[in-house]
């Protein structure tokens, strides 16, 4: 599966992907940075510490890591986390919740 767009949405901190199969997504920036998968956040997230994130976080660089995925940069200074796309396309968000 290939991911048509993705684009963010720095003002509302939503962040839209497109696949080529005409799946959408929609997760905010808050829920992405939360979802992180590097060894740092993990082991916060398994020590049931994971930290309480502000609505007004951002993604602010998007960076490719060749065909598997994306390095998000987020505006706290958090820049560890790589979200391959076939995390991202079985992630699901709640809008009514988060
Ligand atoms: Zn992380």
């Amino acid at each position: 599966m290939r991911v048509e767009t993705i684009s963010n949405q720095i003002r509302t901190g939503a962040l839209d992907i497109v696949w080529s199969d005409g799946k959408r997504q929609r997760f905010t920036h808050a829920f992405l940075r939360g979802r992180c998968q590097c060894t740092e956040c993990k082991s916060l997230q398994l020590r049931g510490k994971a930290e309480v994130l502000p609505v007004q976080l951002r993604i602010t660089e998007i960076h490719p890591v060749g065909v598997y995925g994306v390095q998000l940069v987020f505006s706290d200074g958090h820049d560890r986390g790589v979200y391959p796309w076939t995390y991202l396309r079985e992630l699901t968000q709640r809008h009514d919740q988060e």
